[in-house]
């Protein structure tokens, strides 16, 4: 049976509005369903995660850089295996969705190029999530023997792309941490190996919960991070809703930070969310 392409992405994208305008009454903030007041907390604070989407078709990249801009990714988009290779030197990204059919390089052979480049300099490797039309096992095989961390069969689903991309995520995150990474802010050192927490010389004792949160401020120095980006990063991609747990697990954390009446290094940005910053 022959499929035709623009017909399946067409489908695509009536299910996809569809799903989006059934969903967003329990899940907020998808598909550029936004109110106004979202908006404004998506712009005031900066992108944090930088994704690269190498796609040569223009309707399917579109559709999947808007997504992800939407969802807060800083996204960049090329159509060629190419210049996906020279923005990857230049300018690596967090994370990579390849498309593995492209015009002079392609995904496989593009994947194959950064992992010999990695490997050469010791650097830590790109997620990679492959996306492609081809579905037969050996080319899943293929994609995966390359080098790719993931795969995605077209026609996906927005939501199943997110959420293996926040999965590629977490896990390069927690590979950051067993590489024993120390992040310092003021007079705080955060040990990410050893799970420690140390300020101005003296040891704090915290909470899973409490030092996942620290980790993240310190990696975001001076930065305002959301409700919801620090809801989703400490408590996963689904937490959405009033709960003010957030707002006790901050407390708690200001209390262990504070004991020895030092400065408040975590500032509440009214109506946003939080800030790291020197008072
Ligand atoms: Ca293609």
């Amino acid at each position: 049976m022959r499929f035709n392409w623009s017909t399946i992405l067409g489908v695509t994208l009536i299910v996809a509005t569809l799903t989006c305008a059934v969903l967003v009454g329990r899940r907020r903030g998808r598909c550029g369903l936004r109110r106004a007041g979202e908006e404004r907390e998506m712009a005031a604070h900066p992108p944090e995660r930088r994704i690269l989407v190498v796609e040569d078709e223009p309707a399917i990249a579109s559709f999947v850089r808007r997504g992800l801009i939407f969802e807060g990714f800083a996204v960049q988009a090329i159509d060629n295996g190419r210049d996906a290779l020279q923005s990857i030197r230049d300018n690596p990204p967090d994370l990579l969705v390849l498309d593995l059919m492209l015009p002079q390089v392609d995904g496989i052979e593009l994947t194959r190029r950064i992992r010999a480049a990695e490997a050469a300099e010791g650097r830590r490797q790109l997620p990679i999530l492959m996306l492609t039309a081809r579905d037969s096992i050996q080319d899943r095989i293929t994609g995966l023997d390359a080098g790719g961390d993931d795969y995605l069969v077209k026609p996906f689903n927005f939501d199943e792309l997110l959420a293996r991309i926040r999965a590629l995520l977490r896990r390069t995150t927690i590979a950051a941490t067993e590489n024993g990474e120390v992040l310092h802010f003021a007079d705080v050192s955060v040990d990410l190996g050893a799970r420690t927490v140390v300020r101005d010389g003296r040891g704090l004792q915290l909470t899973p919960r409490e030092f996942d949160l620290l980790a993240l401020f310190l990696r975001h120095p001076n930065q305002v991070l959301t409700r919801s980006t620090l809801m989703q990063r400490v408590w996963g991609e689904d937490f959405f809703g009033e709960s003010n747990v957030l707002e006790v697990v901050v407390g708690n954390l200001r209390r262990a930070l504070e004991a020895a009446d030092e400065p408040r290094l975590i500032q509440t940005v009214r109506g946003v969310g939080y800030v790291l910053r020197e008072s």
